[in-house]
């Protein structure tokens, strides 16, 4: 995706791809989305792919692969131990990040098992800009705590500040002060960090970081699974930085680690992960691991395919016309968004449109779901399947209260080059439409709650018949249209 100048001065972002597989959609009926909802146990998670139009509940696994990344699941050279598919993946990654040591493993969160059974203890806190639903249950696990010391802008809706991401380091050193260096497990950078908006840090903040680092002898690990999103807007908006190149930015970026782990799902939109570093220390501890969790050494549970298109899919990251088009993208959809008023996260991140709920549904309290109450309407209205990310996606204290969340936000996530521009602005017209007719949402309620990440399979009920005068006004409104 290019700066490419309309006559119209229209300002679209343009597609620098051509598209030469396609699957066919379904868009069901306004009854059929609220019967699907309703077995579903108003549960986005939990709806059918059959039952989906456009499917922006995340951007893990779900990324287009290119010709090349195809092409190359071809030539993979499959065998247990020292398969040429796992040499070059380890390669890529060497000349990518600078480290010495790759571990591989099956997915992002396998890298959280391992690094915090590694390096938590009981009584560990770890420090990070924001905290990842797995991230946070993985260092809990281990007798950890996460402690987030994102910037005063991170968690306002509203900025202006291009670099929402980072760490505040006044209170990181304060941090560290306070309970002595030895009790700080490791300090975790979060890349585009996800639950709040896909937001960016800069490389400034990061070498800052390491400063602090440094001073205190503590760790630094980097969860780069959104680094594509953050290096972009590294690129686009740190001036200090605009003339690197994309991959000079990278290993700037990684020199400043000890320890990087990824979620292939994401970056270079495959599957499987892994954990780079060029600590010796922590390598020979976390190996030990692998092979009981993942698989042996030389796959860490992913398929030979899968390395291979990682290993491309990770060289495509290095290029910024691929890169740019979840941005870009997003940042068209936020814009039409916020150019009518509907309250959504600015300036628009990566990883996809997120809507604060708090605000576009203020009516429902937070002991509701307010979030999941948004993502419920919007699949009615659309079929559009988004992500909750508020009270719902968050864990009840040892005593059974809530913890109420930061944010409530209704994510919308962009696979990389899986929408056309069209899809996006039906996306931007039913929201619009559910806009208007906010006040007709109501909350939801608990039928069947799990206590470990109950957002993925627990089951709610509405808490009034709000759905079926939703569905009435559609028809009203829409008439025959689905
Ligand atoms: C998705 C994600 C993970 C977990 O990765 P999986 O491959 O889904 O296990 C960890 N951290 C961040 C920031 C993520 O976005």
């Amino acid at each position: 995706m290019s700066n490419i100048k309309f006559f119209s001065e229209e300002q679209i972002p343009l597609e620098m791809h051509k598209v030469r597989i396609v699957q066919k959609l379904e868009l069901p009926t306004v009854e059929r989305r609220f019967e699907a909802i309703t077995e579903a146990g108003n549960n986005t998670f939990l709806l059918k792919n059959r039952d989906i139009f456009l499917d922006m509940l995340t951007d893990s696994g779900v990324n287009a692969m290119s010709d090349r990344q195809q092409a190359a699941m071809l030539i993979a050279d499959d065998s247990y131990a020292g398969s040429e598919t796992f040499i070059r993946l380890e390669s890529k990654l060497r000349e990518i990040f600078g480290m010495k040591f790759f571990l591989p493993t099956h997915q992002g969160r396998a890298c959280e098992n391992i690094i915090s059974q590694v390096l938590v203890k009981p009584g560990s806190i770890v420090p990070m800009n924001y905290h990842f639903t797995t991230t946070k249950s993985h260092i809990n696990l281990n007798g950890g705590r996460v402690e987030e010391i994102i910037n005063d802008t991170g968690l306002e809706i509203k900025s202006n500040n291009p670099f929402k991401g980072n760490m505040d380091i006044d209170k990181l050193e304060n941090l560290i002060k306070k309970h002595g260096s030895d009790k700080i497990a490791f300090v975790r950078m979060e890349a585009g960090t996800n639950l709040i908006g896909g937001q960016p840090f800069s490389l400034e903040n990061l070498s800052e970081v390491r400063k602090i680092c440094d001073k205190y002898g503590i760790l630094l690990v980097l969860d780069a699974s959104l680094l594509s999103d953050n290096l972009y807007f590294i690129k686009t908006r740190e001036e200090k930085f605009k003339s690197m190149s994309i991959r000079e930015i990278t290993r700037k970026l990684a020199s400043l680690c000890d320890v990087i782990y990824f979620s292939g799902r994401k970056l270079g939109c495959a599957r499987g992960g892994g954990i780079c570093t060029k600590n010796e220390d922590v390598f020979i501890k976390m190996r030990e691991l692998v092979p009981l969790y993942e698989g042996f050494l030389t796959y860490g549970g992913m398929s030979v395919r899968e390395m291979e298109a990682l290993t491309i899919g990770l060289e495509e990251t290095m290029d910024e016309n691929i890169i740019n088009q979840g941005p870009q993208f997003i940042s068209f959809m936020v814009n039409e968004l916020d150019k009518k008023g509907v309250p959504v996260v600015t300036p628009a991140g990566g990883l996809g449109c997120h809507i604060n709920a708090m605000e576009f549904v203020d009516h429902i309290p937070q002991q509701e779901y307010p979030a999941g109450a948004l993502a419920v309407a919007l699949y009615i209205a659309s079929g559009v399947r988004g992500m909750e990310r508020g009270t719902l996606s968050e864990q009840r204290n040892p005593d059974g209260s809530e913890v109420f969340s930061n944010m409530e936000l209704l994510r919308l996530a962009m696979p990389r080059r899986v929408f056309t521009l069209s899809q996006v602005k039906y996306a931007v017209d039913r929201i619009l439409w559910l806009y208007e007719n906010r006040k007709l949402i109501e909350g939801l309620k608990f039928i069947d709650e799990p206590k470990i990440l109950r957002f993925f399979f627990g089951r709610l009920e509405p808490v009034s018949n709000w759905q079926e005068n939703l569905v009435k006004k559609f028809k009203e409104d829409f008439g025959d249209s689905l």
